[in-house]
């Protein structure tokens, strides 16, 4: 028997359907990323399985037990299943020792100096022991979100339901968090996650629901989802989400903007810290030293850039978009200084230029030799 079974379940709003008919088995010890575009469902999908949302039909099966019941006991349900989201929703008055151990006393009977104790031992899981005695808004939003973590954990839930837990955060604290989870991951706990990190969904799960069109459209290993999807709306999903693209111009020439642009894509790719630097070098450089003299020159001329991750995200094809200057692709073979051309090409392998004035590069995985 599977933890988790789910059987024709179907939530209706009064203007939408966002869950047709979705049936599912879910294994003990299973780690599972919930993609897809939003409004998909995927929210109300976490939110029926422990009943925040009542489904309009259907059954969910925790370990036999019929969620959709109403004679089933929610709050015993709901104890099994730890839940975080995308907002905090820690006690503002209490510190973050005492948020965890408020509900492990009001609805566990825990006595103070058991909840302390477990509460401690739950923040040092996940590295937070010395802010144990501050405030929420003393913590940052990381911090926040790993002590609600660990509110979660302390009643010893056997799934754990997160609902894009590193959307609100800054790029820094979305490391720490993704931390805390990859650690959650293959102790037995069971965990969906709803996320638009590709890179959670990719080094955390062992399987990914891809939902579209009222359920779960795809269903695979991340290595199937994200290399050889079979649906056509999974393929144009995990396409774009795999795109970067950019439009430079010399009037706003905002290199700043792009270079963010561009490091928050590769962050939300699997992408490694090296090839990331080198991804950002190589578009930093092809820009300054290839382009903005020229563009000194053509102002209105426009520089599409795009990227897309192939393989696993290891193999990355930039193609540079020269057709709205005079000289076309001709300005890549202009007069520049040699130390610019030494490290484009330590970083960039041309490619079969596609034509019409595109130029394809191969971003080199490690240094030419
Ligand atoms: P996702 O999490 O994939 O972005 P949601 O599950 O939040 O999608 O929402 C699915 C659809 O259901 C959306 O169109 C949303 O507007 C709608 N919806 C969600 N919650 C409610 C609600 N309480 N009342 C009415 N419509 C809702
Ligand atoms: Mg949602």
């Amino acid at each position: 028997m599977s933890l988790i079974e789910i059987r024709h379940l179907r939530k209706e709003y009064p203007d939408i359907v966002p869950l047709k008919d979705v049936s599912v088995d879910i294994n003990k010890g299973e780690v599972i990323s919930i993609i897809g575009p939003s409004g998909t469902g995927k929210s109300t999908f976490l939110r029926c399985l422990n009943r925040l949302e009542t489904p309009t039909s259907g059954d969910i099966f925790v370990d036999g037990v019929n969620v959709c019941d109403p004679a089933t006991d929610l709050s015993k349900i709901r104890r099994r299943m730890g839940m975080v989201f995308q907002q905090f929703n820690l006690f503002p008055h209490k510190m973050a020792v005492e948020n965890i151990m408020l509900p492990l006393q009001q609805l566990l009977g825990y006595t103070a100096e058991d909840a302390y104790k477990e509460a401690m031992f739950q923040l040092e899981r996940v590295g937070l022991e010395a802010k144990a005695r501050r405030f929420p808004d003393e913590l940052s939003g990381g911090q926040k979100q790993r002590v609600e973590i660990a509110r979660a954990l302390a009643m010893h839930p056997d799934i754990m339901l997160f609902d894009e837990p590193t959307s609100g955060l800054d790029p820094a604290m979305v490391s720490e968090v993704l931390s805390v989870i990859q650690d959650l991951a293959g102790t037995g706990l069971t965990i969906l996650i709803v996320t638009h990190d590709m890179r959670l969904a990719r080094e955390v799960s062992t399987r990914i629901f891809y939902m579209d069109e009222g359920g779960i459209y795809e269903d695979g290993t991340p290595e199937q989802i994200f290399e050889n999807p079979v649906g056509r709306k999974t393929r144009v999903f995990i396409y774009r989400i795999r795109s970067w693209e950019y439009a430079f111009s010399y009037e706003t020439k905002d290199l700043l903007e792009m270079m963010g642009s561009l490091e928050e894509f590769c962050r939300r790719q699997f992408m490694g810290t090296r090839a990331a630097t080198r991804c950002q070098l190589a578009v930093e450089e092809l820009v300054t030293a290839y382009f903005l003299p020229v563009m000194e020159k053509e102002p209105s001329a426009r520089l599409g850039i795009s990227l897309n991750a192939r393989e696993k995200g290891t193999k990355m094809n930039l193609i540079v978009d020269c057709s709205q200057f005079k000289e076309g692709t001709a300005v890549l073979d202009g007069q520049r200084d040699s130390i610019s051309d030494a490290i484009i090409d330590r970083l960039l392998k041309r490619v079969d230029p596609p034509g019409e004035g595109l130029v394809m590069y191969e971003i080199r995985k490690s240094a030419k030799q």
